[in-house]
């Protein structure tokens, strides 16, 4: 959660801190703030609400630094205000920090520094970090070079939880110093310039190269000097990272929010996804992976673990594994997962799968599984993010930025990637018909043209969207692979229309739910599965019976009788026809968010990158 950005350069910082800060709004939205070092000491712009309010600060125009720090906000310690926006200042001035992430022990902290004559102004947990590094400077009589850092990593040596922090000080006036544990942090590269950033799209119009800061590290940045150190100031050598993402696509590009762009994209996330993966009449191929036939075997059981959408994208992957492997998948959420002491050891491949790579709870889970020598392999859009770092295996989405929190091509991408994955093993382990799989593999191929299809149904999905954007509650309904994409429907339409929604599996209706059925509520099915189709017709017909209003995602010609509205999507293999189900439903989300006049990109209370817990 929470968004933070740097800049020491030769230009006017405040500009490029406050445009960077645009761009990663979506990370967290409910205060903002900066700081830079300026020739009288360090100033402090901050204030609850968006981005944009610090234009409008007294005396932000006069700013001259070339240095800076910045934040936007979301609150976990203390309500948005003020006091409680990021930088925060120690009681002396002289050091400002920005913190993404949670301080666990800021009470215990807290009180050692009041005991210690320290005040508090804030309600964070973030305020015991400068007083921290103040309290450690003062106490160190060797007044060398290295005298703020050294303060800085005893602070870190204390502090429990999660943390990204940037820190500058009037004692340091040519250096920004960022440290990390579990909060995602990454230092672009440019000349005579860099850039510290939560992610890579805020900063990519100025640089293609990166180092990723790891956990316990701490970085002494200057214009024209990175070093990099250990938590016990041994120095570290970092590469640094080439990224291809190229900078429009983390821009709108006429479109009026990113998450309608992002759904237009798909055609084009999808066809990244497989790349050179794919190749007509020829094995599935992943040059990151080393599996023989041998390893496979060995293996007994699969867990997916992911949180959110992921999870349904790992819903999907199951089905596929399971259908064409032959081995048993169990997905799980990681938040559970975590804190279960799931039977794992070493004949499990567990796959993490997160958008970010970032995702607190996805990292503990991948942690949890090596500690019990598990084969682990990650899933991510994001080269280099975390997960991508812990597991022992990798596989990258390349579905380009994904900046609307909703995830929509990621979420496609996942399917596609884990659908792929399905193929590879069952190939090694000629586990199912080569030629059904040549099948499939034709099909996958042909998915970007039949996602471009889809997309056609938009001004439909619009206008059903007009009908009934005031609902307060929606079902949606599936039976096997289509629950997922119910599940998935569902998710969106509540993280960005506010309305309450709930998805069943189809043949679950009877045994509790269907007594919500009213006059006039909305239920949503997906049909796309030939040999449940009947068997979900009637369920349909059993809402309709209710007074249900009703719209029905289906590849299949079906009798449409008092069916309110059907979305004809194209035909597909039944494992792959997630992909392209889920899209009128992403729409439907959108166009229904659009209605109720809210923003879509940055729905209330959800960041993109959960890197809380
Ligand atoms: N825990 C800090 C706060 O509540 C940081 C939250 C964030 O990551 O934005 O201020």
């Amino acid at each position: 959660m929470c968004g933070i950005i740097g800049y020491i350069g030769l230009k006017k910082a405040t500009p490029i801190l406050i445009n960077g800060l645009l761009r990663l709004e979506y990370r967290g939205y409910d205060s903002a703030g900066l700081s830079t070092i300026e020739p009288g000491g360090l100033s402090i712009m901050k204030d609850k609400g968006r981005v944009k309010n610090l234009y409008k600060l007294d005396g932000i125009d006069d700013l001259v630094g070339t240095i800076g720090i910045a934040h936007t906000r979301w609150a976990t310690h203390g309500k948005p205000s003020k006091e409680n926006s990021h930088p925060h200042l120690d009681n002396s001035n002289h050091f400002a920090v920005v913190h993404n992430g949670i301080i666990e022990n800021y009470n215990e902290l807290k009180d050692f520094l009041i005991d210690n004559g320290y005040t508090f102004y804030s309600q964070t947990d973030t305020e015991v970090i400068p007083n921290l590094i103040h309290y450690y400077y003062s106490k160190d009589s060797k007044n060398d070079s290295q005298r703020v850092l050294r303060a800085v990593q005893s602070a870190c040596k204390s502090l429990k939880g999660s943390y990204a922090i940037q820190i500058i000080s009037t004692y340091l006036p040519d250096n920004i110093i960022v440290a990390k544990k579990d909060s995602p942090l990454v230092i672009g590269k440019g000349t005579e310039e860099n850039y510290i950033s939560s992610d890579i799209p805020a900063i990519l119009s100025f640089t293609n190269e990166f180092y990723f800061l790891d956990d316990f590290e701490i970085a002494l940045i200057e214009r024209n000097n990175i070093e990099f150190f250990d938590l016990n100031l041994s120095k570290i050598d970092k590469k640094v990272k080439n990224i291809d993402w190229n900078a429009g696509s983390a821009d709108k590009n006429g479109y009026e929010d990113f998450m309608l762009k992002e759904i237009f994209e798909q055609p084009i996330s999808v066809r990244e996804t497989v790349g050179s993966r794919l190749t007509e009449n020829e094995n599935c191929c992943f040059d990151e992976l080393n599996f023989n036939k041998e390893f496979l075997l060995n293996i007994n059981k699969i867990y997916i673990v992911a949180c959110g959408t992921a999870m349904h994208a790992g819903l999907s992957g199951k089905n596929a594994i399971e259908k064409l492997c032959k081995i048993p998948v169990t997905v799980d959420i990681a938040s559970e997962f975590r804190y279960r002491d799931p039977i794992v050891d070493k004949n499990t491949l567990c796959i993490f799968i997160s958008q970010s790579g970032e995702t607190a709870d996805t990292i503990a889970a991948l942690k949890l599984s090596k500690s019990k020598n598990a084969t682990t392999l990650a899933i991510s859009n994001v080269v280099g993010s975390s997960i991508t770092r812990e597991a022992d295996y990798s596989l990258y989405t390349h579905a380009g930025p994904e900046i609307a929190v909703a995830s929509t091509k990621a979420y496609t991408s996942q399917v596609v990637l884990l659908e792929l994955l399905a193929i590879y093993f069952a190939e090694i382990l000629e586990s199912y018909s080569f030629k059904e799989l040549n099948n499939i593999k034709n099909e996958i191929l042909a998915l970007p043209s039949k996602i471009e299809a889809t997309l056609k149904c938009s001004d439909d999905i619009k206008n059903f969207a007009k009908q009934i954007y005031q609902e307060k509650d929606v079902f949606f309904l599936g039976r096997g692979i289509d629950y997922n994409t119910a599940l998935e429907g569902s998710l969106k339409l509540k993280e960005i229309s506010y309305i309450h929604s709930e998805a069943y599996a189809a043949g679950e209706l009877k045994h509790g739910p269907i007594a919500l059925i009213e006059n006039g509520i909305t239920v949503v099915s997906v049909i796309t599965d030939e040999q449940l189709v009947e068997k979900t017709i009637s369920n349909i017909q059993e809402v309709i019976t209710r007074g249900a209003h009703t719209l029905v995602i289906t590849n299949k010609n079906l009798p449409t009788n008092n069916i309110d509205k059907v979305i004809l999507i194209p035909d597909t293999y039944t494992l792959l026809s997630p992909i392209l189900s889920i899209i009128p439903l992403q729409l439907l989300a959108y166009y229904i968010s659009k209605e109720k006049g809210l923003d879509v990109d940055k729905p209330r209370n959800l960041a993109k990158s959960v890197t809380v817990e």
